[in-house]
C-alpha cells in the first residue's frame, strides 16, 4: 500500500490478489481533455483525499483515467447475470476499478472509474458514458444516502472532451464511484459457473472477510453468508419501497452482497402512487414495476443461493433444502421491514395486528385517487390534508379517524409521533421534472448551478425547510415520464 501525502490516495488492491479468473489487469483508456464539472467535497474528505489537489489539473487526471495514482493496479471484474431472466456472461465493459482506497477509519472502499473505456468484457461496446446519465447518477445516488438508503456514492464527474455515439452525439464523461465493493449476486454466479469449487470457496472467504467479518468463526458460515446477504436485501428492499424508489434494472449483476444500492441507469423516483409503476424504456412488460420489486430481489437471492450450492453442503440435495429454506424466508423479513418503516410514516412506535390493515387502506386510498405518494405523508406530516388528492373524499375523513385513533392508542406523544413522521417522510426527493432541468442546464448550457442548488435540497430530506416547498412541487406536464439505460 502506498500513501501519497499530497492527494490523499491510500490503495490497496486486494481484489488483484484473487484467482486471475476472477478479473483482467486493464488500465483506463487515456481521454483527450479532462474537465472535472462536479466533485464531491465532504464524501472526498471522508475518503481522506486532499480535496484541493484532487481539483487540481494532476488531480483531475486521475479521475479521468489519464493518469494512474499511486499504488493502484486497475482491473476490470468478471461477473455474470441474469438481465431480464437471462443468464449472460457480462463484466465491467466500461468500467476499471482503480482498487481500494483505505479511509482515514480505515475502511475499504472500491475507487471505480465508469465510462473509462473498452475492457476485454466491453462485448460490442464503446466503454463509454455520456455526461447526462453520469450526472443523473450523481444526483441519484447522492439523494438516495441522504435519504438513508445504503448506496454507492459519488465522488466526481469530468467532461472527457470527447464525444461518444449513442443514438446522437453526445459528451462523454467518466464518474468516480466509491462502494464498499463492487461484489454482486454475479459476480458468484460467474465464479460458480466457470471457476472452481476453490474459486467458490476464495470468493466466499474474501466476501465474508470484507462485509461480514462477524460471520467468520461461525461454524456454517456460507450458510451464515446467504443469511446475511439476505437479510440485508431484505432491508434495503424495504427502504426503496417506503421512499418509493425504482431501480428500473434489478438484473442479478445489479445486485450488491454489501447491500447497496447500484446502477443507477434507468432508475426514477415513484410519483403517484401505483405498484405497477414502470419508467425504464426498455421494461415492456413491467418485470421490476414498483410493486415487484421485492418479489424480484428474492427471486435474484434465489440465484445467489443457487451459486453457493456447492458450499453449503457435500450433499446437494441437502444444500438445496438449506438454500431453499433460506429464501423461503426472505419476504417474511422484508415484511416486517417494511412494516416497521411504515408503521414509522405513519407516527406508530408501537404494534397492533390491525396497522397492516391500516396502511394498505391508505395507499389503496391513493391508488384509487392517484395521490402522489411523497407529498401525501409529507402533506400528513405537515398536518395539511387540504393540500392532499384524497382531501375532502369520505374514505379519507373515515381513514383520518382511525389514524388519529390509532395514534392515540400509545403512550408516546403527539409530538414524537409528529418527529418520528419527520425523520420517515422526506419532505423532498429527487422529482423526475427536477432532475430532468438539473441535467438539462449543465448538459446543453454547461450551467452546474441547477444542478448545484438541487444537490443542496436534496442532502437534507427530512429537513422541512421552508426552501424545500418548491422542489416538492409536481410537474405540470401530463407525459408520462421514460427513464433510459445511460
Ligand atoms: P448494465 O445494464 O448497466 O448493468 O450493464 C450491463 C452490461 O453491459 C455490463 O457488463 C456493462 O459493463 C456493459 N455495458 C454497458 N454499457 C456499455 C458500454 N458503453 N460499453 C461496453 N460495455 C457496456
Ligand atoms: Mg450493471
Ligand atoms: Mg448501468
Amino acid at each position: 500500500m502506498t500513501k501519497s501525502k499530497e492527494t490523499g490516495w491510500n490503495i490497496d488492491n486486494s481484489y488483484s490478489r484473487l484467482p486471475e479468473s476472477f478479473f483482467s489487469n486493464i488500465n483506463p483508456t487515456p481521454v483527450r481533455s479532462p474537465k472535472l464539472v462536479i466533485f464531491n467535497n465532504r464524501l472526498a474528505k471522508s475518503l481522506g483525499l486532499n480535496v484541493q489537489a484532487l481539483q487540481s489539473e494532476e488531480g483531475v487526471k486521475v479521475l479521468a483515467g489519464n493518469k494512474i495514482p499511486e499504488g493502484a493496479l486497475p482491473l476490470a471484474q468478471a461477473y455474470a447475470g441474469h438481465q431480464f431472466g437471462n443468464f449472460n456472461m457480462l463484466g465491467d465493459g466500461r468500467a476499471v476499478l482503480l482498487g481500494e482506497q483505505i479511509t482515514p477509519k480505515g475502511k475499504r472502499t472500491d475507487i471505480q472509474l465508469k465510462g473509462s473505456g473498452r475492457t476485454p468484457f466491453s462485448r460490442g461496446g464503446d466503454g463509454r458514458a455520456a455526461l447526462g446519465p453520469m450526472l443523473r447518477e450523481y444526483i441519484v445516488s447522492e439523494a438516495m444516502d441522504a435519504l438513508g438508503v445504503p448506496t454507492t456514492r459519488s465522488l466526481a464527474v469530468v467532461t472527457t472532451g470527447e464525444s461518444i455515439i449513442r443514438e446522437t452525439e453526445l459528451p462523454g464523461a467518466i464518474l468516480t464511484r466509491v462502494a464498499a465493493s463492487h461484489l454482486r449476486v454475479g459476480t458468484f454466479q460467474y465464479v460458480a459457473q466457470w471457476g472452481t469449487a476453490g474459486d467458490l470457496k476464495i470468493l466466499a472467504d474474501y466476501t465474508i472477510k470484507r462485509h461480514f467479518p462477524e460471520i467468520e468463526a461461525d461454524e456454517s458460515r456460507y450458510l451464515s453468508l446467504l443469511q446475511v446477504v439476505i437479510k440485508r436485501q431484505a432491508e434495503l428492499i424495504a427502504k426503496w419501497q417506503l421512499v418509493g424508489f425504482i431501480h428500473g434494472v434489478m438484473n442479478t449483476d445489479n445486485m450488491t452482497i454489501s447491500g447497496e444500492t447500484i446502477d443507477y441507469g434507468p432508475c426514477a423516483f415513484m410519483d403517484t402512487y401505483d405498484p405497477g409503476t414502470v419508467f425504464s424504456s426498455i421494461d415492456v412488460e413491467g418485470r421490476y414495476a414498483y410493486g415487484n420489486q421485492p418479489y424480484i430481489a428474492g427471486w435474484n437471492l434465489a440465484r445467489f443461493a443457487e451459486s453457493l450450492l456447492l458450499l453449503l453442503d457435500d450433499n446437494l440435495q441437502q444444500a438445496v433444502k438449506l438454500a431453499q429454506h433460506e429464501i423461503s424466508g426472505f419476504n417474511e423479513l422484508y415484511q416486517s421491514k417494511w412494516l416497521t418503516g411504515m408503521r414509522a410514516k405513519l407516527g406508530i412506535f408501537n404494534e397492533e395486528i390491525q396497522d397492516k390493515t391500516l396502511i394498505n387502506d391508505l395507499l389503496s386510498m391513493m391508488e384509487k385517487y392517484r395521490a402522489d405518494y411523497t407529498n401525501t405523508f409529507r402533506s400528513l406530516t405537515l398536518n395539511r390534508p387540504e393540500e392532499m388528492t384524497l382531501f375532502g373524499t369520505s374514505e379519507f375523513s373515515k381513514w383520518h379517524e382511525l389514524w388519529q385513533a390509532r395514534l392515540g392508542r400509545q403512550q408516546e406523544s403527539k409530538a414524537s409521533s409528529n418527529q418520528l413522521m419527520r425523520n420517515s417522510n422526506p419532505a423532498i426527493i429527487p422529482r423526475n421534472h427536477r432532475v430532468e432541468a438539473a441535467l438539462e442546464a449543465a448538459v446543453e448550457q454547461g450551467d452546474y448551478s441547477v444542478m448545484e442548488q438541487l444537490l443542496g435540497v436534496l442532502s437534507n430530506p427530512y429537513a422541512y425547510t421552508a426552501e424545500q416547498e418548491a422542489y416538492a412541487a409536481l410537474p405540470v406536464s401530463a407525459i408520462p415520464y421514460q427513464t433510459f439505460c445511460g
